[in-house]
């Protein structure tokens, strides 16, 4: 199962209706109300390096490569 999506298993699954129904019954990612989990990158779904100033939402890594197109300089 991957970060991103657990849904990415349900292409495995979806000629076993029922083993579909339990996967969902027992894998299902809790609802979050709050901790690391519930703040995860917007682009790339990771949890680590998290930047949530200005409303960015995005991990470091994401930031990086897209800062410049949504209008960050760098000065030094
Ligand atoms: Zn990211």
């Amino acid at each position: 199962m991957t970060v991103g999506s657990y849904k990415k298993m349900f292409k495995q699954l979806k000629n076993k209706p029922v083993k579909l129904k339990k996967f969902l019954k027992h894998n299902k990612p809790k609802k979050r109300n709050c901790g690391l989990a519930n703040r995860r990158c917007r682009r790339c779904k990771r949890v680590g390096g998290h930047i949530r100033k200005y409303g960015l939402d995005l991990c470091r890594h994401c930031f990086r490569e897209i800062a410049p197109k949504i209008g960050f300089k760098k000065y030094s």
